[in-house]
């Protein structure tokens, strides 16, 4: 299964290897969506006894419609698949950055990155790369996108499938 990601940096998170919250490694902080039953609207991370203002008149009501749809949760909104992430602190990038390229950095012949900052890596050996070594260059690649985007807009945030 594929799973992109797409915002200030776009891309494809590494089949097998990578992790969709990778990012936090260099310091993001996640954000979760949710979404209210019935009529999907979003809402930030709702409480207890919180409805839907837009399309219901009161908790009740909200709470009584989903009960007539059957839906067994004991509470009025779920947790929408994937996740935004947020980073500003170039520092903390550049930090975990440094010590990624001693580690794999060796192992890239080419690196490039298209103005959507989308990236292209190149390496002449895959084949006798660790998955250790795969993951951490994953992280890598991902790493020099967040950093492009903070230097070029001030801040990195894109959404991740999960
Ligand atoms: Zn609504």
């Amino acid at each position: 299964m594929c799973r992109y990601y797409f915002g200030s940096i776009n891309g494809k998170f590494w089949n097998g290897v990578q992790d969709s919250d990778d990012a936090l490694d260099f310091g993001a902080v996640e954000i979760r969506d949710y979404g209210f039953y019935l009529c999907d609207c979003d809402t930030e991370e709702p409480t207890e006894g919180n409805y839907c203002r837009e399309c219901f008149e009161s908790y009740d009501d909200h709470m009584k419609a989903i009960q007539e749809e059957g839906i067994e949760d004991d509470q009025m909104w779920y947790e929408r698949a994937g996740a935004r992430y947020e980073l500003i602190d170039l520092d903390i990038v550049l930090d975990k950055i440094c010590q990624l390229e001693h580690q794999v950095g060796h192992l890239i012949s080419s690196y490039t990155l298209n103005e959507d900052l989308e990236y292209e890596v190149k390496s002449e050996c895959w084949d006798k790369m660790t998955r250790h070594e795969e993951k951490l260059l994953a992280r890598l690649c991902l790493g020099r996108q967040i950093a492009a985007a903070i230097q070029k807009n001030g801040s990195c945030l894109f959404y991740a499938e999960s």
